[in-house]
């Protein structure tokens, strides 16, 4: 393969190495998920089987890519933070998020019969994108993750408004759509007290806030053992950084892998847990 007279073409090639000292967002979403739903009687607005299988696959790839400090999913899609001095395939966008997005597809069709297993998977089998995204501080990370969230607030209210009204108000799809045109957040939360007797913010936090996966370790652990991004440049210095580096890769991936569903748009979750971003 190394020198021959078509070796030329390698030139073709883009140079899609990101560039350094960013936070790079991986985004995965699944393929055609509208149909999806349907061909497998998916729960309206949220079915918890499928809300699962989408936390156990991100789980796994969390745990398997030791750069990725922190992934938030909802509906179908999750976004996986590398920290801005992940160096892994030398930040190269394609790369990255094709191994995100095929780690995740093979997760998610390999666990499929764990979380459903009444309904065999048949083709077209759940295929997911992904892209690459690179955020230069972490204060517009954190606006990125914020931005999901509200997101995710958004759609829930509106799906469980909606699915309310077809479901149990006898409307049909197009008479629901009608009734919910401009209304703002307060009208549905209006709608589903008076009409259905639900307290919006009574609903699960699986569906409000969606997922949040990170690494945990012990108190004691994460002080003394962890390379930071400040002490990671003078610890490559000297010439125990290989070592350190591969303890502090074991640590990671020995870590317990936390699947819960917070606020990310306050401060509370962060300063509650300030190594994630360290
Ligand atoms: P595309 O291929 O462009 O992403 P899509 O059909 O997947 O098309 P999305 O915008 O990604 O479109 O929307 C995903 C759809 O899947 C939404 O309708 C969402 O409500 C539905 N969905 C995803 N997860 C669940 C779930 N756990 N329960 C019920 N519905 C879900
Ligand atoms: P990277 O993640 O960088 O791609 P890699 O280990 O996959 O690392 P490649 O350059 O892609 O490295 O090489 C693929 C390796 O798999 C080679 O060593 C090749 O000989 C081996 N391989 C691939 N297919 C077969 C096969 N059908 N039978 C035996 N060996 C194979
Ligand atoms: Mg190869
Ligand atoms: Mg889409
Ligand atoms: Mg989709
Ligand atoms: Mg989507
Ligand atoms: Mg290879």
């Amino acid at each position: 393969m190394a020198n021959s007279e078509y070796g030329y073409v390698r030139g073709f090639e883009e140079n899609d190495a990101l560039p350094p000292s960013n936070w790079i967002v991986v985004r995965i979403d699944g393929r055609g998920f509208s149909k999806l739903c349907k061909k497998y009687n998916f729960d309206k607005p949220n079915d918890r089987r499928a809300l699962n299988l989408m936390n156990a696959a991100a789980a796994e790839v969390v745990r398997s890519f030791v750069d990725v400090v922190l992934a938030y999913g909802q509906s179908d899609e999750y976004s996986f933070v590398f920290h801005e001095s992940a160096g892994l395939f030398e930040r190269r966008a394609a790369k990255l998020a094709t191994s995100v997005a095929t780690a995740f597809t093979a997760e998610y069709c390999m666990q499929w019969s764990t979380f459903f297993p009444d309904a065999p998977l048949s083709r077209p089998y759940p295929t997911f994108d992904g892209r690459c995204v690179c955020y230069p501080k972490r204060r517009i990370l954190r606006d990125y993750l914020s931005w999901r969230q509200v997101d995710c607030h958004i759609n829930n209210l509106y799906n469980t408004t909606f699915w309310n009204m077809v479901l149990r108000g006898g409307m049909s799809a197009t008479e629901a759509e009608q009734a919910l045109k401009g209304t703002v957040s307060s009208d549905k939360n209006e709608m589903l007290f008076s009409r259905f007797g639900i307290n919006y913010n009574s609903e699960p936090e699986a569906f409000r806030k969606g997922t949040v996966v990170y690494r945990s370790y012990s108190e004691s652990e994460h002080l003394n053992g962890s390379l930071t991004a400040e002490n990671i440049g003078d610890k490559a210095s000297v010439s125990a950084s290989k070592t350190q580096l591969e303890k502090d890769r074991k640590r990671k991936q020995k870590a317990q892998i936390v699947v819960d569903h917070p606020d990310i748009i306050g401060d509370a979750f962060w300063t509650a847990h300030p190594y994630i971003l360290a």
